[in-house]
């Protein structure tokens, strides 16, 4: 056996305990370790107006992991996240944090909350030519907590807590991630990323799950359940089975385990607690588009013609992709049953033009590098800036004839708002669960 990982139901705030016992993942804790806990805080809009199940670390957990280190005697407690937001904006994270109780954590036990936007990074070489920048206190602290949140990816197809470490680089290794070299891409990024870590353990928050994560606009469950082991990678592969994935088909554990030299299967690991199969269910982590791939299946089945909108690939950021879905519903609300004049909208590092088009928007610095000379562009509008510029997106729509609506860029930032909406009279979405102990 590889080593041990709990699964518990979650009943009530004593489970909590109990996984942490289960799985042992304390054990090897020193009294006086200073401690980086890694929440999930993905993206959060100022007021809080956004669903936060399955896509933020309950406050529940958080707050009861700091009581247990506090306990054994840690020395400084740091709680470390680096939300994505623009590059100057320190305000969504501080308001993230006052509303998720951090704050309050931190007068009451002392701990200390930052924005890894905020602080210094450290160089870290993580082999194959992958040097990327992580927030320095978490690569100097004695002991690692990793409490990432039990969802799906919709590039990566689960979110856990190797690609929660992601949230610690800087925004330029971020990007780095997202490389157009299929040798070294997303997914073999996302496998490096905790090789340099100290001592770790991961309790993954099951509480709420998340289809077609990991934003607010994916569909989250109330699954009530605990994953927790000292080993992260152990504890990625059974929730990746918990949420209806084999191991083996997830890219980047797939490698991850290459690397460590371990079979991408469960018949490895001792699971303490309730068996996988009790909890697993199927979780949709993609999503559809056509055969062809050229168009959102939700635009071909309005009938959609005379545009083609590929499939985003490993190389389109986050920064990135947190846009292009509103181009998407420009087109469809532009949409009034004639084809468009024949339009291309291209994203990220790899897409190329199809010829025969007579307009094609390139969207974002590294799209207009790559084929702002391409001869098979007749008539090239160009969106620059990394991320595009939003305000830009609804003229370039329109100067390639699809009248877009501006209102719906300008929204952009309130955008999670919108999905509340899922969630209302549905009283097993609690917002208790984001709120420390009273
Ligand atoms: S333009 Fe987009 S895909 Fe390119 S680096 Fe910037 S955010 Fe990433």
């Amino acid at each position: 056996m590889e080593g041990t990982v709990a699964v518990v139901k979650y009943e009530n705030p004593e489970s909590i305990d109990e996984v942490i016992k289960l799985s042992g993942v304390f054990d090897k804790f020193k009294k006086g370790d200073r401690v980086f806990i890694k929440p999930n805080i993905v993206s959060w809009i100022i007021g809080a107006s956004m669903p936060p199940w399955g896509v933020i670390t309950t406050s529940l957990l958080v707050e009861k992991v700091v009581r247990h280190i506090k306990d054994l005697g840690a020395g400084e407690i740091i709680i470390g996240e680096g939300t994505l937001t623009g590059p100057n904006d320190t305000e969504t994270a501080s308001d993230a944090y006052e509303t998720l109780g951090y704050n309050e954590m931190s007068k009451r036990y002392g701990v200390k909350v930052i924005n890894c936007m905020e602080e210094s990074f450290t160089k870290v070489d993580l082999g194959e030519g992958i040097e990327l920048n992580f927030c320095s206190d978490l690569i100097n602290s004695d002991y690692v907590i990793n409490l990432p949140v039990l969802k799906t990816h919709a590039q990566a197809m689960v979110s856990l807590s190797y690609k929660n470490i992601k949230g610690c680089l800087d925004m330029n290794s971020r990007k780095l991630c997202h490389s157009d070299n299929m040798e070294t891409d997303l997914d073999s990024h996302i496998a490096r990323l905790v090789n340099s870590l100290p001592k770790s353990c991961a309790i993954l928050d099951g509480i709420y799950t998340l289809e077609r994560g990991p934003a607010p606009s994916g569909r989250a469950r109330r699954s009530d359940i605990l994953i927790a082991s000292e080993d992260m990678l152990l504890a990625d592969m059974v929730g990746a089975a918990v949420l209806g994935f084999d191991p083996a088909e997830v890219p980047h554990i797939m490698k991850a385990c290459g690397m460590k030299g371990i079979l991408p299967s469960l018949d490895q690991i001792e699971i303490a607690g309730v068996p996988v199969k009790d909890v697993a269910s199927p979780h949709t982590w993609d999503f559809m588009y056509n055969k062809e791939k050229t168009l959102p299946i939700g635009l071909e089945n309005a009938g959609i013609k005379g545009v083609i909108y590929p499939k985003y690939d490993h190389s389109l950021c986050s920064y990135c992709s947190g846009i292009t879905g509103f181009v998407q519903v420009a087109i469809a609300d532009a949409w009034k049953g004639v084809p468009f004049d024949d339009v291309e909208i291209l994203t990220g590092k790899m897409e190329s033009p199809t010829p025969g088009m007579k307009h094609t928007l390139l969207l974002g610095k590294c799209q207009v590098k790559l084929n702002k000379d391409n001869p098979d562009i007749e008539n090239k509008i160009l969106v620059p800036g990394c991320p595009p510029d939003i305000d830009k997106m609804a003229d370039a729509l329109r100067k390639a004839g699809i009248d877009a609506n501006q209102a719906i860029f300008d929204n952009y930032q309130t955008s999670g708002s919108l999905f509340m909406a899922r969630y209302e009279g549905r009283s097993e979405f609690s917002h208790e669960f984001y709120r420390t102990n009273k």
